[in-house]
């Protein structure tokens, strides 16, 4: 047995899988390069996940990478997070700063186990040493409300994965803890590195409650997401001034939308024609619209009805495309088969 516990064997063994991984990491893009963007005034916004609760491979769960200062924050934690953070050469654990979940539907949390396990894993696409820090609203009526709950819960859950791992991986329990911050009322909940994240409520509907929206400043750029809202103003207040508004969308057909059992979904959500109510009042420098439900609908429709009520510059969001907040605001797609961004 060798001073630091590994066998020579199993030394070897782990070397060689470190040396895979560079491999395998290198393929999917420059980590080094992507993990942190270089320190400076713009902010760099990755839709990792722009979809709802449909397992649609042409859109993951809900997941928005914001870059700023140094730090990368992570907002919800949709289906197949990891892979898209993979993609870019981010590693799931040392890679993010920050967790900030806007509410507990299924959807924007589906991800945030495997985020949780990979992220205290072995390898380029874990490794964090501490405890993965997570944010999210608690509606202050039970001790153990919000965050709080859901990390008692993996903890719980996969007590087995985290046993294992320290004695036979030797992972640290720092590792494999969260740290928990859960907040009440619009407040700013973040600050560090020159970022500020503002959370703030939005309107999701009676029995789904908290949710919440987030803003991000950072020096004198900023970026505004909606989380699951329908029209709000509270929403706009707080988005007004905004470089770039993420926003959700729910469209169907003139025919699905006359069905009674479709009421209850729509009246969760955003129509286009609302949305485009909304950039019309916080007239942000570029729109855009991610956690996309289109039942029935095409995106062509879902731009002529935003724009009946917005003739401001709007993007249709698509997995892992990239806002780069500067002087101005410009996007970028992801090409999946060259693994890279256009220029
Ligand atoms: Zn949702
Ligand atoms: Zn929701």
């Amino acid at each position: 047995m060798a001073a630091d516990g590994a066998t020579p064997t199993r030394r070897c063994i782990l070397a060689g899988i470190a040396a895979t991984l560079a491999v395998a990491c290198s393929i999917y893009g420059s980590a080094a390069a992507e993990e942190k963007s270089a320190v400076s005034s713009d902010i760099i916004v990755t839709l990792l996940g722009t979809g709802g609760p449909e397992p649609t491979p042409a859109r993951f769960g809900p997941a928005t990478l914001v870059q700023a200062g140094g730090l990368n924050l992570l907002f919800d934690a949709g289906r197949g997070v990891t892979v898209r953070l993979y993609q870019l050469g981010i590693s799931s654990g040392k890679g993010i700063d920050a967790v900030f979940l806007t509410h507990y539907h299924s959807d924007h949390i589906a991800g945030l186990p495997d985020l949780w396990m990979t992220g205290y894993m072995f390898g380029p696409f874990g490794s964090r040493a501490k405890p993965m820090r997570l944010w999210g609203p608690s509606d202050g009526t039970t001790a153990l409300g919000g965050v709080a709950r859901i990390a008692k819960g993996l903890a719980e859950a996969f007590s087995e994965d985290t046993r294992i791992r320290h004695a036979d991986e030797h992972i640290t329990t720092a590792a494999t803890q969260i740290e928990v911050h859960d907040f009440q009322e619009d407040r700013v909940v973040f600050e560090e590195a020159g970022v500020k994240v503002t959370a703030f409520a939005v309107n999701h509907g009676d029995l789904i409650k908290p949710s919440v929206g987030y803003r991000i400043d950072y020096l004198a750029r900023s970026v505004t997401i909606s989380g699951d809202t329908k029209l709000d103003d509270n929403l706009i207040k707080h988005a007004t001034g905004s470089d770039l508004l993420i926003h959700e969308v729910f469209a169907m057909s003139a025919q699905l939308a006359k069905l009674p059992q479709m009421k209850p979904v729509a009246d969760h959500h955003t129509s286009p024609e609302e949305a485009g109510m909304v950039f019309s009042r916080a007239k942000p420098k570029l729109a855009a619209y991610s956690h996309i439900l289109l039942l029935a609908t095409e995106v062509r429709e879902l731009v002529s009805r935003t724009q009946s009520t917005y003739q401001g510059p709007l993007e249709v969001g698509e997995d892992l495309m990239r806002f780069t907040i500067g002087e101005r605001v410009v996007a970028r797609k992801w090409h999946p088969e060259l693994r890279k961004y256009s220029d």
